[in-house]
């Protein structure tokens, strides 16, 4: 019988009515994004006047869900800098799809804790399915074996802390401090300059310290410089410094540049180094046949990692490391609580043991609605017209002399420069335009620099945008810089 006085969920039947009220939501927004500014106006929107909307006070009594939409259509719709349009190419243009949001939606009632395979059995078990299904996507050998976290830069921390604890075995259980330099040795790790900051914060979150993260001179087409690094490791070497590893990136974040992994490969081999590959944009698109080349070298890889919430259309946050023998990973983290002893199989996988995490959402399942609902046709096809679309607008821009090309385009990034004015304002124009493009709330994009220039960049990835927006965004550049 039912339980009149427990306060209890929403009654079946009201909750049946919010979700209708909620599918409409959802594609009313989905049909009518175009209709939104991609970016708030900074005019009317300046910091803090979303916050100065909200009440300060948390609220005492339960209010509507119809109240509660109204305010998100009210106050959070506008505020906010609409990732899912299709005028938005700013830093990888992750994208929002239908089948994305309802991988999203069917997870959130399920709302497990996929910390151990006892916990969620499916949960545990579909990880390890859509992990090994995209392994196979990328050609990786049957030796790597993957864990989900949210971000790559959690990944590649992880598999920093892997390469520590295999060149210094005692670092688990004795920690940094106070040991002799002949127990723990001052480990350096190598980067190009053109690589993601998310190795400093390695270097900071494992105490190897930020200054000992190296960065490599990266080469005229913005790929680390193999007879730096080599030279780098030697003079650090005579210095008494222990390289480490280096951190190699497929597909860089100002210009989607690939380091020439085989010869940086052979370098780690030689030197016993930790080789991780930070394919977290770039890396996917080895499932392509003209970008097969992006994964020579991997084979020879320590870890990898993989954003399929910037390109294989995941709904964030989802991100795969691959480990080369992923026991290695199990056994720096591996640390069953007393509570979870009886919940522990052995033989099965606990994800809870390739991390710092312990509770875990059920990530896999929005990946495995969205990879079976495009399949790998489907993903190809739209990672090449996002190529496609990257080429088109390089080809404009090659037509107005005011402009340049700062890098050859690289998947679905491209990367120019105004030069239509005096040279010493050039910085300056390029960023007020790309300031004024978002400010208009008709694109986005974004700026980088690149050797010590400022440049505009466009990165491609938004399953809506189509060759029409390019020549919308392409116009709107031209006459930005018209005005300038
Ligand atoms: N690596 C590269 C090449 C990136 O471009 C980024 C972010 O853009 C990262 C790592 C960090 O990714 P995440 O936000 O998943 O930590």
């Amino acid at each position: 019988m039912k339980d009149q006085q427990s306060p209890g969920d929403t009654t079946p039947e009201e909750f049946r009515k919010q979700l209708h009220e909620l599918a409409d939501w959802i594609a009313d927004f989905r049909e009518n994004i175009e209709s939104l500014r991609v970016a708030p106006n900074p005019a009317v929107a300046g910091p803090g006047a979303i916050r100065a909307q909200l009440p300060r006070q948390p609220p005492e009594d339960g209010e509507p869900f119809e109240k509660i939409l109204s305010d998100v259509d009210r106050l959070i719709v506008p505020g906010m800098v609409h990732w899912s349009h299709p005028m938005f190419l700013g830093y990888f243009g992750w994208t929002t799809t239908a089948p994305g949001i309802l991988g999203e939606i069917i997870t959130a009632p399920l709302n497990v804790n996929a910390m151990t395979w006892r916990t969620c059995p499916a949960a545990t078990e579909m990880e390890t399915v859509v992990i090994d299904w995209l392994r196979q996507w990328l050609g990786l050998p049957e030796e790597f074996g993957g864990v989900v976290y949210d971000t790559a830069s959690v990944g590649i921390m992880h598999a920093l802390a892997v390469a520590r604890e295999q060149a210094a075995p005692s670092t688990r259980k004795l920690g940094l401090i106070r040991r002799p330099p002949d127990d723990l040795p001052r480990f350096r790790i190598y980067t190009s300059d053109q690589a993601h900051s998310a190795a400093e914060k390695s270097a900071i979150a494992l105490g190897i310290g930020e200054e000992n993260l190296c960065r490599v001179p990266s080469d005229d087409k913005f790929r680390m410089e193999i007879s730096t690094l080599r030279r780098t490791i030697a003079q650090d070497r005579q210095e008494g410094f222990q390289p480490l590893a280096v951190v190699a990136t497929v597909g860089t974040t100002s210009s989607a540049s690939v380091d020439p992994i085989p010869e940086i490969a052979r370098i780690c081999r030689e030197e016993k180094m930790w080789l991780h590959v930070d394919g977290a944009y770039g890396g996917a698109f080895a499932m392509l046949p003209e970008y097969e080349w992006v994964r020579n070298g991997w084979e020879m890889a320590d870890s990898i990692v993989i954003n399929p919430h910037k390109t294989l259309f995941v709904p964030l946050d989802f991100s795969v490391l691959y480990v080369r023998d992923l026991e290695r990973l199990r056994r720096v983290f591996t640390l069953v609580p007393e509570v979870l002893q009886g919940d522990t199989i052995e033989g099965e996988k606990n994800y809870m043991d390739y991390g710092i995490q312990l509770g875990r959402r059920f990530r896999a399942l929005k990946a495995w609605v969205i990879w079976r609902s495009l399949g790998r046709q489907g993903i190809m096809a739209r990672l090449g017209e996002q190529i496609r679309l990257a080429n088109l607008l390089a080809d404009w821009i090659k037509t107005d002399n005011r402009f340049e090309l700062a890098a050859r385009v690289s998947m679905g990034v491209v990367c120019f420069r105004f030069v239509g004015a005096n040279e010493k304002k050039l910085d300056n124009l390029n960023s007020e335009l790309v300031e004024q493009i978002n400010a208009s709330g008709r694109a986005y994009l974004t700026q980088t620099k690149l050797r010590g220039r400022t440049v505009m960049r466009v990165g491609f990835g938004n399953v809506l945008t189509t060759e029409g927006h390019v020549r919308k965004v392409w116009q709107i550049i031209q006459e930005t810089a018209s005005k300038l």
